[in-house]
């Protein structure tokens, strides 16, 4: 008889992941991490071995998988863009057939299914700030497209799963969220400029570095993920969690330097195909629905990163 909840989180060795397994076994659950390590690693769940509530399973989502379980949280994707462009045909089988085979595992359990979908469904968005109700400007054949409508095809899924088959589906549109166990080389722009202000390398600014990102530590979007599945099954989303405090690229970089206090100097490199210029979430229905939003602050939240970051450079 299990007493506890059990909870699968696939990709819960990678970055968001390993947070979630963290939060999810201090509040008593028994948690299934299921991972492939393409871009996660052990390490990033080496703390949790000892925990009888913990188990960790190599698998590959784009595989069938039979596990009794109550709830799923679907993260298992690479997300940064050198990750995912990498092998571009496996990440939409990642997202395509891992959520066909993540979907089909709920709806044989009944288990209530949490989505991780993006702010890059709304591809470079014409309304600033993204509201749910947009319907995105997403490049179909770019370099980006295996990320982005992979990620848009799992939205279809779990909505067709929910109204065929009345699966509980959670759909989470995570917008850029950054904090320790970042891949130091993952390329995406926060683990990129501390890494670079660190070596005293130059700094990469992509383009005049006047696009924006909005930038939310990871302990807030932990926190928004839970709210969200602990939801009764009237809500199903999409909802936006993210942090709507906007900066340009170049502020960004502006305030690593300073934080570092790094010699580097800011360059400017060409900027990628389909980059988005701007992007900002409208988090109305989360503060409604989840009575959520952040609350750490970009200065605050570098600053636990840089340490990090920081611990990794002089360990190497
Ligand atoms: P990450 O790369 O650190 O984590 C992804 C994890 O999924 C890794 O542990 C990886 O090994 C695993 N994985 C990849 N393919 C797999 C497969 N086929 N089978 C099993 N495991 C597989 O990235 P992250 O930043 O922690 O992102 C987690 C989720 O959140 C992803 O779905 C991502 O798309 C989504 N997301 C992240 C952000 C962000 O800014 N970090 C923004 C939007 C959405
Ligand atoms: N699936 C799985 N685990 C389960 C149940 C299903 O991996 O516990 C997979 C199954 O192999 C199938 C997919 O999920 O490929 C979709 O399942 P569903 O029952 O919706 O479709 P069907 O099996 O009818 O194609
Ligand atoms: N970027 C940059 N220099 C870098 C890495 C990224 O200027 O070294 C820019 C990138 O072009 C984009 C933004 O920072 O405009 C965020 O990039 P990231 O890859 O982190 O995430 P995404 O584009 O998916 O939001």
């Amino acid at each position: 008889m299990h007493l506890a909840p059990r909870i699968m989180v696939t990709g819960g060795a990678g970055f968001i992941g390993s947070f979630l397994c963290e939060r999810l076994l201090d509040r008593g659950a028994e948690v299934l991490c299921v991972d492939n390590f393409f871009t996660g690693t052990r390490t990033n769940v080496a703390h949790l071995m000892g925990n009888p509530r913990f188990e960790l399973m190599r698998h590959d989502v784009t595989f069938p998988l039979f596990v009794e379980i109550d709830q799923i949280y679907n993260l298992a994707c690479p997300a940064s863009p050198i990750h995912y462009q990498f092998d571009p045909v496996q990440t939409t089988k990642t997202s395509v057939h891992g959520a066909i085979n993540m979907l089909g595992l709920a709806k044989r359990t009944k288990a209530k299914i949490l989505q991780a979908s993006t702010s890059e469904v709304y591809g470079d968005p014409e309304i600033h700030p993204q509201e749910e109700s947009y319907w995105g400007n997403v490049n179909p054949i770019g370099p980006r497209s295996c990320y982005d409508e992979g990620k848009r095809c799992a939205e279809t899924l779990c909505f067709d799963y929910h109204r065929q088959h009345g699966t509980q589906i959670k759909v989470a549109r995570i917008f850029n969220t950054y904090g320790p166990r970042m891949h130091p080389n993952d390329g995406r722009v926060v683990s990129n400029f501390i890494m670079q202000a660190l070596r005293g390398e130059d700094i990469t600014l992509y383009g005049d570095g006047q696009q924006t990102r909005s930038f939310c530590y990871v302990d807030d979007l932990v926190e928004g993920l839970i709210r969200l599945m602990d939801t009764d099954s009237s809500v199903t989303g999409p909802i936006n969690i993210g942090n709507p405090g906007e900066f340009t690229i170049r502020e960004l970089a502006e305030l690593v330097v300073e934080m570092t206090g790094s010699p580097s100097k800011l360059v400017n490199k060409p900027l990628p195909q389909d980059d988005p210029r701007k992007r900002k979430p409208d988090i109305t229905r989360a503060q409604q629905a989840l009575g959520w939003e952040p609350t750490v602050k970009l200065r605050d939240g570098l600053e636990k990163t840089i340490a990090y970051f920081k611990r990794l450079h002089e360990g190497a």
